[in-house]
């Protein structure tokens, strides 16, 4: 494709409208609160806020990776802050948010890579907050039990691992993970008891039709309850560049194909964010 070439029409949005939308807005401005919605501009503002779904990112905003789709500064991150787990919890009430989707930079230069803080933040955010439900979005913590056995252990509702790409584009959509290591991050959540688990997929950036369906079939294979399809937009010319814009007609047969698999939810079209109606995935 051409660089920069325009976007489909099915890829247009529509500005967030919607009273709850205007109001959680100008909370989130006023008290410069820190949502992935807004610092990524998510299409999907005025539909999530609308419900009452927002997502958080814990752990900084410098993340240890340097993942070729994604918008996050990478380098070396600052310390931790400990007040956060609080700051994020009184968000969350303020914005009077019922479903909560939380995720962090990945912390390769932690010891406990950041499980501590994260196990901290669901605490804080389940004592102000007890009717909130969550969804964690974690990294893959190198594939280490003891830290995946502290996000277990403080149960949210939803534990989401993202797989992001085909097997065969793993090495270059994001150099320092491993596609097994993913899978094996999911099939251990569910084998320690994990009730719902959830994992996403970008597509346009040269897969194939074959090899998503591979992908979906190694998800179900160790036994994701939830799968995302969404279209991969590059944040910046730096990123990698999009190679194909998917059709919609190309999404809703993925999602056929999830959903006669036996997935419990498959969401997929090209809007389609990894927090995208994620209240309605803790069914
Ligand atoms: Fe926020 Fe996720 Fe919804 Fe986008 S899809 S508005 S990031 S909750
Ligand atoms: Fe972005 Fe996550 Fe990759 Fe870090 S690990 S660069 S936050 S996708």
């Amino acid at each position: 494709l051409p660089e920069r070439q325009a976007k489909p029409k099915w890829l247009r949005v529509k500005l967030p409208t919607g009273k709850k939308y205007t109001e959680l807005r100008s909370l989130v401005d006023k008290y410069k609160l820190n949502t992935i919605c807004t610092s990524g501009s998510c299409p999907n503002m005025g539909e999530c806020w609308g419900e009452g779904t927002a997502t958080f990112m814990i752990l900084g905003n410098v993340c240890t990776r340097s993942c070729g789709f994604c918008g996050v500064k990478t380098g070396r991150p600052e310390t931790v802050d400990w007040d956060e787990p609080e700051k994020v919890a009184r968000s969350i009430k303020l914005m009077k948010i019922k479903h909560a989707v939380l995720t962090s930079v990945d912390r390769d230069d932690l010891k406990d890579m950041g499980s501590i803080m994260w196990a901290e933040t669901v605490k804080a955010v389940r004592r102000m907050n007890p009717e909130t439900t969550l969804e964690t979005l974690i990294p893959d913590f190198q594939g280490i039990e003891q830290h995946m056995d502290r996000i277990i252990d403080v149960a949210p509702e939803v534990v989401s691992h993202n797989i992001e790409t085909v097997r065969r584009l793993t090495r270059e959509v994001r150099i320092q993970a491993k596609y097994d290591r993913s899978l094996g991050v999911l099939k251990y959540l569910k084998q320690q008891g994990q009730r719902r688990t959830k994992s996403g997929i970008m597509l346009g950036l040269g897969e194939t039709r074959e090899e998503v369906i591979e992908t979906l079939h190694d998800l179900k294979a160790n036994d994701v309850d939830v799968v995302t399809i969404g279209q991969y937009l590059q944040p910046s010319k730096k990123h990698l560049p999009v190679k194909q814009f998917i059709t919609p007609d190309q999404f809703k047969e993925y999602e056929e194909v999830g959903l006669s698999l036996g997935f419990r939810h498959v969401e997929s079209s090209a809007l389609v964010r990894s927090s995208y109606r994620a209240q309605k995935h803790i069914n």
